[in-house]
Order: structure tokens, then C-alpha cells, then sequence
């Protein structure tokens, strides 16, 4: 039997019913037992082609199953909700991901676990550290309690620079819901007054409607990101950023 941790997550159609029989289908599952389930919570959406908000939680799953098999088993019963595939993070009637399976990492082409976005998202610490508060992130090293406090604990400043204006506002948007102790804001111009000394800023690269460069920016500790400009890295780029923060907020 290995210990694994689902997260489940869910903004279309009767949500809640879905996770119930997301549960009982998982009962169902050869030599699978669900221990507990979280309360379910309310979080906005990541990125903007979601829709309404979503509702999310965590469960605690025993089971027999080796990861890929656990994985295609969850695929199987999300797509017996009927999940539409074709926009990522789009709207869907139930997500399943695996959080994680025992202590183990894995790193495969279709399999990251521990879950990559499982330590910084707020929707998953929040049961997390309801229903396993004490238990380890095995690469992180900290217990979800600790994880969920650990962003809670500091008040940061942090400022973006260059890259296009729509790629800083969509960023933003996204950390604060992430954040929401980390101040974010944008330095459009060369000499914008700031209100408060930051901490960070992070440059996104030069941009023809702007006349500002990396140099021109204050002496604090400046990142310079701007090889992620493209849409294709904007991932890669978020998960970046989450990990500068993590190491501000620990040094
Ligand atoms: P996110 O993973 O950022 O929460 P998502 O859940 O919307 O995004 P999906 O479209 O559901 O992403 O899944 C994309 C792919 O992620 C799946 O096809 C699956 O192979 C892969 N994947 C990698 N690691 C995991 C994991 N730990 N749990 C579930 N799926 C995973
Ligand atoms: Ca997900
Ligand atoms: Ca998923």
C-alpha cells in the first residue's frame, strides 16, 4: 500500500457532486482505499481562459497502484466527467493530479512528482495542510503546514520591468492571487517614482515601446528573465519567478 495524495479541482458543473463521485470511483479501483478527503475550497481561476471560479481539494488515497497506472486511472475517470482536453487550464468539470506517491520523485515525460506547482499553489497548501499538515515534501523538505505558512510569513515588494506590458499585467494578476502578502508592480518608465524601496526586480527583456533597459534599472538585486518572453515559456517563467521569490523569503 503506498500513501498518495490526490488534488482535486473543478469549475464546471455540479462540482461538488463530481467530487463525491470522484471519490467513490476511486474507492473503486483495484486495491484503493480513500482514508480522507479535505474540506473543498474556493480559489479564482489560474490564468484567464478559465471561467468561473474554481473549487478545490485535496484527499488522502491508499492504493496498489503503480504511478502511471494511478495517473491513467485518473485520466480515465476525468474524462468520464467528460473533460474537454483542448485548453489547458481551461474549464473543466473535474482535474485529478497526483500531489504525491509516498516519499517518491519522479520525473518522467507524462509524471512529475512530487506535483512541481504543489509547494508555491495556494489551492492545494490550504488542504494540504489540512489533512496532512506534518507530512514531508520530499524535495522541498517542508511540511505542507510549513509550506502554506512559509508565504504568509514575510512582506516583500517586488517589481516588473520591460517585456510586453500585457505579459507583466497577466503576471501580476497571477502572483497576487498566489501571493497575496508579496506586493507586485510595474516600472513602465525610466525615474517612476516608487513608493517603497523593492526587494527584487525582475527584467522580461527589452521591448520596442519602451526605451528602458536592464541598466537603467535601480541597483537592488535586479533578475534578468527576458529569455522567457515567448508564450511557449510563460510557464517555465511563472515557476521561476515562484522559485526567486521562495529563495528571497528564505535567505
Ligand atoms: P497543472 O498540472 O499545472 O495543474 P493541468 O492539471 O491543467 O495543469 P492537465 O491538462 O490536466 O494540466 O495535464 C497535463 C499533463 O500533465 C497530463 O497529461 C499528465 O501527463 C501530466 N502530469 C505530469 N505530472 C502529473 C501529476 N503529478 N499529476 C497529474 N498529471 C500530471
Ligand atoms: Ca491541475
Ligand atoms: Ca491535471
Amino acid at each position: 500500500m503506498t500513501r498518495t495524495f490526490i488534488a482535486l479541482g473543478g469549475n464546471l458543473g455540479p462540482v461538488e457532486q463530481n467530487f463525491q463521485q470522484a471519490v467513490s470511483l476511486l474507492n473503486q479501483l483495484p486495491g484503493s482505499q480513500v482514508i480522507q478527503v479535505s474540506t473543498t475550497i474556493t480559489s479564482q481561476p489560474v490564468g484567464a481562459s478559465s471561467g468561473n471560479l474554481f473549487r478545490n481539494a485535496v484527499l488522502n488515497l491508499e492504493t496498489d497502484l503503480e504511478p502511471l497506472e494511478l495517473l491513467k486511472s485518473l485520466q480515465e475517470i476525468e474524462a468520464s466527467f467528460g473533460r474537454d482536453r483542448s485548453v489547458r487550464w481551461g474549464p473543466r468539470p473535474v482535474d485529478l493530479d497526483i500531489i504525491l506517491y509516498d516519499e517518491q520523485v519522479i520525473s518522467l515525460p507524462d509524471l512529475i512528482i512530487p506535483h512541481p506547482a504543489c509547494w508555491y499553489r495556494r489551492f492545494v497548501l490550504i488542504p494540504m495542510a489540512e489533512i496532512a499538515p506534518d507530512v514531508i515534501h520530499p524535495v522541498k523538505k517542508l511540511s505542507f503546514l510549513e509550506l502554506k505558512e512559509w508565504f504568509e510569513k514575510k512582506e516583500l515588494h517586488i517589481q516588473f520591468s520591460g517585456g510586453e506590458n500585457q505579459l507583466r499585467t497577466k503576471l501580476i494578476k497571477e502572483l497576487e492571487t498566489e501571493f497575496p502578502k508579496i506586493k507586485f508592480n510595474d516600472i513602465k518608465q525610466v525615474g517612476s517614482k516608487l513608493s517603497e524601496a523593492p526587494v527584487l526586480i525582475i527584467w522580461l527583456g527589452e521591448n520596442e515601446n519602451q526605451e528602458l533597459t536592464f541598466e537603467d534599472l535601480p541597483e537592488v538585486s535586479r533578475l534578468d528573465l527576458s529569455g522567457h518572453q515567448e508564450a511557449e515559456k510563460q510557464e517555465e517563467l511563472f515557476e521561476r519567478i515562484v522559485e526567486v521569490i521562495q529563495s528571497v523569503i528564505s535567505a
